[in-house]
């Protein structure tokens, strides 16, 4: 960091002190990780000065002969990963990805069903905030008694509303979709079916989650999360026709040049995730996220759906009488970083919340083991039930201390 701290002290600091902020804390939010040095490298390159408008040797500038090379390693590296013939590696974040897949397969206007919002689905699949809310007529489907996807409810939805779209995926939900079924029910009622699989991304390619490129017309994701990549988006699919659309509805339908950069830095990815380590990692991912479950069970919190099959635990609050809000400031104090989060029913509003989303994915890139992850969901439940006690919560802050010191971020890497 040699060139930043002399040209912009400001700056060089403030990353610095990110550095140091990740560092010194237990990373559970579900959607982060944190990459390898070869991706922050490539994601710092010169690549970032290449305007490379097009798709690889179909270009509107000159001198993109490099640049083709990476974007063509990404793609092909996608299609590999994911098993699918056609992959778009362009879209500048997951938003940008469902938005070109919404431009691709559907009109403004167009009915489709979409997991609300307070159950677990993404801003993207219908928020009345977001572009996806205000330019289709999206309806939400939910979950049984058992906070699970209620397919038969979905199902006679699709009948009664004859949706153009089926959007699959969430951003909370701690169980295995069926994408099978999905598909089935949309493509019974003549509607396309979108997998949004963001969140599961890297168990999908490491096999740990069965994997919706079989079953949809169109895989979107994000390439940060379980992916473990640059932030960025992605879309996958199988039929030639809709790989045209799509690829149109990202350039020019809704950006202008690719971030060659971040290109790069997904190539590196989708290459490290090739590799038979990636496959242990997702591995450990699940194997600690159920651990992890088993020790916030065990300190009395209450798990949405009961319990996780992936990569994320849903924690219903309420036995500890603390709001979300107040749970993620508490943890703060110990070291643990975590988001709250709405729980299925929610009485109180998403700014307050009474649940919180805890993940395995970036702490476990950090090395915490199956034991270490149990003992963390003991101190989450400790931590939240001790509000106001300041010793308790100092003893706790003591202990994540000592984990976090077992296992360096980064620990060849300085600015
Ligand atoms: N889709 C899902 C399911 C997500 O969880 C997210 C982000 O959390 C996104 C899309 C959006 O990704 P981005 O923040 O890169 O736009």
């Amino acid at each position: 960091f040699t060139y930043l701290a002399q040209a912009d002290p400001a700056v060089a600091s403030a990353i610095s002190a990110e550095l140091t902020r990740q560092r010194g804390s237990i990373e559970l939010i579900a959607s982060e990780n944190f990459t390898s040095t070869a991706v922050m490298e490539a994601v710092g390159s010169v690549l970032t000065n290449k305007y490379a408008e097009g798709y690889p040797s179909k270009r509107y500038y000159g001198g993109c002969e490099k640049v083709d090379i990476v974007e063509d390693l990404a793609r092909d590296r996608a299609k590999e990963l994911f098993g699918a013939n056609f992959a778009n590696v362009q879209p500048h974040c997951g938003a940008n990805a469902n938005l070109a897949a919404y431009f691709a397969l559907i009109k403004p206007g167009d009915t489709v069903l979409g997991m609300s919002l307070d159950n677990g689905g993404h801003l993207t699949h219908g928020s009345p905030v977001n572009f996806s809310g205000r330019l289709y007529d999206f309806h939400g489907y939910g979950l049984t008694e058992d906070e699970t996807i209620d397919y038969d409810a979905l199902e006679r939805m699709a009948h009664e509303l004859r949706p153009k779209l089926i959007v699959g995926g969430a951003s909370a939900y701690p169980r295995v979709i069926d994408f099978e079924r999905m598909a089935a029910i949309a493509h019974e009622v003549g509607a396309y079916f979108m997998v949004d699989m963001a969140h599961i991304a890297g168990l999908v390619a490491a096999g740990a989650h069965p994997s919706p490129v079989p079953y949809a017309d169109v895989v979107t994701s994000t390439t940060h999360k379980t992916l473990r990549g640059p932030r960025g988006g992605l879309i996958v699919c199988n039929d030639e026709e809709i790989a045209k659309k799509i690829d149109k509805a990202v350039f020019p339908g809704s950006q202008g040049g690719p971030l060659m950069h971040v290109i790069a830095g997904k190539a590196v990815a989708f290459g490290e995730a090739l590799r038979p380590e990636f496959k242990e990692y997702i591995d450990r991912v699940v194997a600690n996220c159920a651990a992890m479950a088993e020790g916030l069970t065990a300190g009395g919190l209450r798990l949405v759906s009961g319990g996780t099959d992936n990569h994320l635990c849903l924690v219903d609050l309420t036995p500890a009488d603390v709001t979300g809000k107040d749970a993620e400031k508490l943890l703060e104090r110990v070291g643990i970083t975590v988001n709250k989060n709405s729980i299925p029913n929610e009485p109180r509003s998403p700014f307050v919340t009474s649940g919180i989303r805890v993940g395995s994915a970036a702490a476990t890139t950090r090395g915490l083991t199956a034991q270490e992850f149990r003992r963390v969901g003991e101190l989450i439940a400790a931590t939240v039930f001790a509000q106001g006690d300041d010793a308790k919560l100092e003893s706790v802050a003591a202990e994540v201390r000592g984990i976090l010191d077992a296992h360096p971020l980064y620990p060849s890497y300085d600015f």
